[in-house]
């Protein structure tokens, strides 16, 4: 098989982090070539299951908050130049223990950046938000700034931009490794060998296994994600119910979303999901990945049944700290890996695909926030 001419940067992988990236290296005016085996959207990898959560008082760390503004405003030009709604804000609410980890994190994170947001205890919840069912101990913070982002259709939409701004993507076409060449790199596909002056790893759950000389301390967990028939569903409806997450007595958390469909609402347990292979993985929903999310509706919300109209199948990909990694190959220049999921990091593409057009193009450094230690 042949060479094929050169780019400015090659695109392994073309979900979130990489349609992202694709969108905002063209649009700076450099020349893209990306690669991926399935369509931009495709419900094989981590960026599927009609929803993710947008929000911005950000539990793990204020220091994300900033990042998180951007990422907003990036979110709602994608929506102007593709004509698309991606975005929703409904605003968000965060639950658990009154010194726990989530609601103490939350308000941190609003009072340090002044993000608007409010304090319910049990009764004033019981009179906003009665799908919500809370123990004396819990109560909630609701912010402004939260809301739930079509996945599917703002992955098709960045690459589509991305195409439309001058990146040639190679769909239906594997990459199985990256080597030096002269001061570039060769990507070697399925499709033949593509010369680029750097490449831009962003996999996902595909990523250990395209760096695995680098020993990257990634795991790939199997998530499942839940829909429940609701008995009232325009008391779910997204002005009714805002995107909520949840801390458990134990420290667990779930989430979920306000009604799509006008008859059920998609529920899920964060991490808890057993290690897993992105080739080999189970695709089929057993009744132990369904008990789970019955089980907390069950006990935390009114007006849910115990009707499972649908369930998937997702992957995380995870770091020890639940950060993202950027790293560079020591062994290969111009190559650069962006795995950023441990199951928080889809809000977060259009600006890490800034991010990384600034680092590829202008030698910038990214947040530290950002990395994984
Ligand atoms: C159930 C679930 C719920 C989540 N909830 C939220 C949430 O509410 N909010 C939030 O912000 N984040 C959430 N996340 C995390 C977020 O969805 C992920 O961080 C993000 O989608 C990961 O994007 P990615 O680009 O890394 O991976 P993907 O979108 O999976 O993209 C990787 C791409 O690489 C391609 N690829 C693989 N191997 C190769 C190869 N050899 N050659 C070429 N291409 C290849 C794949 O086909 C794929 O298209 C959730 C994740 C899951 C699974």
């Amino acid at each position: 098989m042949g060479r094929h001419s050169s780019a400015d940067v090659a695109v392994v992988g073309l979900g979130a982090m990489g349609a992202m990236a694709a969108w905002r290296l063209a649009a700076r005016g450099a020349g893209v070539i990306g690669f991926d085996p399935y369509r931009p959207g495709h419900d094989l990898g981590s960026s599927h299951g009609d929803t993710r959560i947008f929000r911005t008082a950000y539990f793990e760390s204020p220091d994300y908050v900033p990042l998180l503004q951007r990422a907003q405003l990036l979110w709602r030009l994608l929506e102007k130049e593709t004509d698309a709604e991606l975005l929703t804000i409904t605003g968000g609410l965060a639950i658990g223990p009154r010194d726990g980890e989530l609601v103490a994190g939350v308000v941190a994170s609003a009072r340090q950046n002044d993000l608007p947001h409010r304090l319910l205890d049990a009764s004033e919840m019981s009179r906003t938000y009665p799908q919500h069912l809370l123990k004396k101990n819990e109560v909630a913070v609701f912010e402004n700034e939260a809301g739930f982002l079509r996945p599917e259709r703002a992955v098709s939409a960045a690459a589509a931009r991305a195409e439309a701004l001058g990146a040639r993507l190679m769909i239906g076409t594997q990459v199985t490794s990256v080597e030096a060449s002269g001061s570039g790199v060769v990507v070697v596909t399925s499709r033949g060998r593509f010369e680029a002056e750097q490449a831009l790893i962003t996999a996902g759950a595909w990523t250990p296994k395209l760096t695995r000389h680098l020993h990257l301390p990634l795991k790939v967990q199997r998530q499942v994600m839940g829909w429940l028939a609701v008995t009232d569903p325009a008391g779910f409806a997204p002005d009714r119910f805002p995107v909520f997450i949840r801390e458990t007595d134990q420290g667990g958390v779930r989430y979920g979303f306000p009604t799509t469909d006008g008859r059920s609402i998609k529920v899920a347990v964060h991490h808890e999901g057993s290690d897993a292979d992105p080739d080999t993985i189970d695709r089929e929903i057993h009744r132990a990945d369904v008990e789970p999310i019955r089980d907390f509706t069950r006990e935390n919300l009114r007006g849910v049944t115990g009707e499972v109209v649908d369930a998937r199948v997702c992957m995380y990909t995870n770091t020890p700290d639940d950060r993202f990694i950027v790293a560079r190959d020591a062994s290969l220049p111009g190559v650069t890996i962006l795995s950023a999921c441990s199951g928080h990091g889809f809000k977060f593409a259009p600006v890490m695909g800034e991010l990384m057009a600034g680092s590829l193009l202008d030698g910038r450094a990214v947040p530290a926030i950002i990395h994984s230690a």
